[in-house]
C-alpha cells in the first residue's frame, strides 16, 4: 500500500465538507475531498427540509445562532452570483391558540438578540390576508426566509472548489488513521485502498464525524462527544399547495421547530420533519405516523383533506446531546479544542447546516489558524 502527501484532506462531500474544501481551495491550498458514497450529498444534505433560515431558534451567542445568520446573508449572495435556484418566499410563525401568543414575542425578542430585525407581527386577519387558509390568532412574519435547491448548490461548491484544482475522490470512505510528527495519517479504504498523509484534515463526516474521530489514534477521546440519531419523517401532500409562504407553527419548550409546510421550488407542499430518537440508521417513513401529522397540521390548516398526505422521505440529525438534554451547539473543533495540529472536527451539524455552510467554512478556517 502507498502513502501519498497531500495538503489538505477534506472528508465528506455533503453541503459542509463542499463548502469548506471550495474556502480552502479558493485560499490556495490543495484539497482532497474523500467522499465515502458513489457520489456527493447523498445523505443528510439531501435529506432536509432546503429552508434557508432567518437565524430565530437558537441561543444568542451560540455558533448556531451567529453562523445561521452570517450564513443565510453568505448563502442569498452565492445563489446570486452562481445561479443557484433559491426563492425569498418569507416564512409565518403561527400561534394556533391565544397561549401561543407569548411564545411568539419570546422568539421576536431573541430573534433581535440574535441581529435578526426583520420579524413583523401579525394579527390574525393581517395573517390572513397574506394567506388566506391558514388558521392562527396571530402570527410573525419572517421575510428573509427562504428555499434553496440543495442539489444545485453542491453543485456550484463543488464546481467552484474544482475550478480551484479540488479533487472530489468518491467511494473512497477513511476507515481510521493516526496523529504523526509528519502529519495525520488516513486510511482510505474502497476498491483502491490507500494511506494518505495530510497537512490539514477537516473532519466533516456528518453522522460519521465523531465515530471516524475516535477511529484516529493520536486524537484525544475525551474530545469527541458522544452522538445520537434523530430522526425526522416527511409527508408530502397531493395537490396544490394552499400557502405561498412557509408555515410553522410556534416553537415549543422542547427546541424541537414542529411539523412545519415548506415548499420546493416547484410549489409542491411537505409537512415536516417529526422527531424521533433512534439507535440505527433507518430512512423508512412508516404510513401510520400519518395520524399524528395530520393533528399538528390541521391546528394551522383546518381545510386539510382526508388522504392528502403520503409518505415522503427521512432524515437523520447528527445530534451530540441526547433525548432530555439542552440541545448542543454547532462543534467546530480545532487545535486549540483537542491539541491536534492541522484537525478540525466538526460536530453536531445539523440544522441550520445548510443555510450555515459557507459560515462553518470561513470558521473552518479561523479554527486552523488557532495554534494547539
Ligand atoms: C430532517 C432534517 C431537516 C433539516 N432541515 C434543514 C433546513 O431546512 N435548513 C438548514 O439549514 N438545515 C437543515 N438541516 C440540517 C442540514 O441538512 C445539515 O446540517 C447539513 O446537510 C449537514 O451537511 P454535512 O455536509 O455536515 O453532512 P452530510 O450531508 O451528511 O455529509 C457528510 C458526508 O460524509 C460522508 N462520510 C461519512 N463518513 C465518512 C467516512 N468515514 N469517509 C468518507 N466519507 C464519509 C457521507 O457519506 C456524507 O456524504 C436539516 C437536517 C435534517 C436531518
Amino acid at each position: 500500500m502507498s502513502l501519498d502527501d497531500i495538503d489538505c484532506a477534506v472528508i465528506g462531500a455533503g453541503v459542509v465538507g463542499l463548502a469548506v474544501a471550495r474556502a480552502l481551495a479558493i485560499a490556495g491550498r490543495e484539497v482532497v475531498v474523500l467522499e465515502a458514497e458513489n457520489a456527493f450529498g447523498t445523505v443528510t444534505s439531501a435529506r432536509n427540509s432546503e429552508v434557508i433560515h432567518a437565524g430565530l431558534y437558537y441561543p444568542p451567542g451560540s455558533l448556531r445562532a451567529e453562523l445561521c445568520v452570517r450564513g443565510k446573508a453568505l448563502l442569498y449572495d452565492f445563489c446570486t452570483s452562481h445561479q443557484v435556484a433559491h426563492r425569498r418566499c418569507g416564512k409565518l410563525i403561527v400561534a394556533a391558540t391565544p397561549d401561543e401568543l407569548p411564545l411568539l414575542d419570546t422568539l421576536r425578542a431573541q430573534a433581535a438578540a440574535c441581529g435578526v430585525h426583520d420579524l413583523q407581527a401579525l394579527s390574525a386577519d393581517e395573517a390572513r390576508a397574506l394567506e388566506p387558509a391558514l388558521h392562527s390568532v396571530g402570527a410573525l412574519l419572517s421575510p428573509s426566509t427562504g428555499i434553496v435547491d440543495s442539489h444545485g448548490l453542491m453543485l456550484a461548491l463543488l464546481g467552484d472548489a474544482q475550478a480551484q484544482e479540488a479533487m472530489l475522490a468518491l467511494c473512497s470512505p477513511v476507515l481510521g488513521g493516526r496523529v504523526t510528527p509528519q502529519g495525520i495519517e488516513l486510511d482510505v479504504g474502497g476498491l483502491a485502498p490507500s494511506t494518505l498523509r495530510a497537512q490539514t484534515v477537516v473532519n466533516s463526516a456528518g453522522l460519521g464525524a465523531p465515530a471516524l474521530a475516535r477511529r484516529l489514534a493520536g486524537m484525544p477521546a475525551a474530545a469527541v462527544p458522544q452522538d445520537h440519531l434523530a430522526k425526522g419523517c416527511y409527508f408530502t401532500l397531493t395537490g396544490k399547495a394552499p400557502f405561498s409562504r412557509l408555515v410553522y407553527p410556534a416553537p415549543g419548550a422542547s427546541g424541537h421547530l414542529g411539523v412545519h409546510l415548506t415548499l420546493d421550488l416547484g410549489g409542491q407542499a411537505r409537512f415536516g420533519p417529526s422527531l424521533r430518537w433512534v439507535d440505527a440508521i433507518d430512512y423508512t417513513v412508516d404510513a401510520a405516523d400519518a395520524e399524528g401529522f395530520y393533528a399538528a397540521v390541521r391546528r394551522y390548516w383546518p381545510a386539510l383533506p382526508d388522504s392528502a398526505l403520503q409518505p415522503g422521505y427521512a432524515g437523520l440529525r447528527p445530534k451530540i446531546s441526547g433525548p432530555g438534554e439542552p440541545a448542543a451547539d454547532f462543534r467546530i473543533d480545532g487545535p486549540a479544542e483537542h491539541g491536534v495540529p492541522g484537525l478540525v472536527n466538526l460536530f453536531g451539524i445539523e440544522s441550520p447546516g445548510l443555510t450555515a455552510s459557507l459560515a462553518i467554512a470561513e470558521r473552518v478556517g479561523q479554527r486552523l489558524k488557532s495554534a494547539p
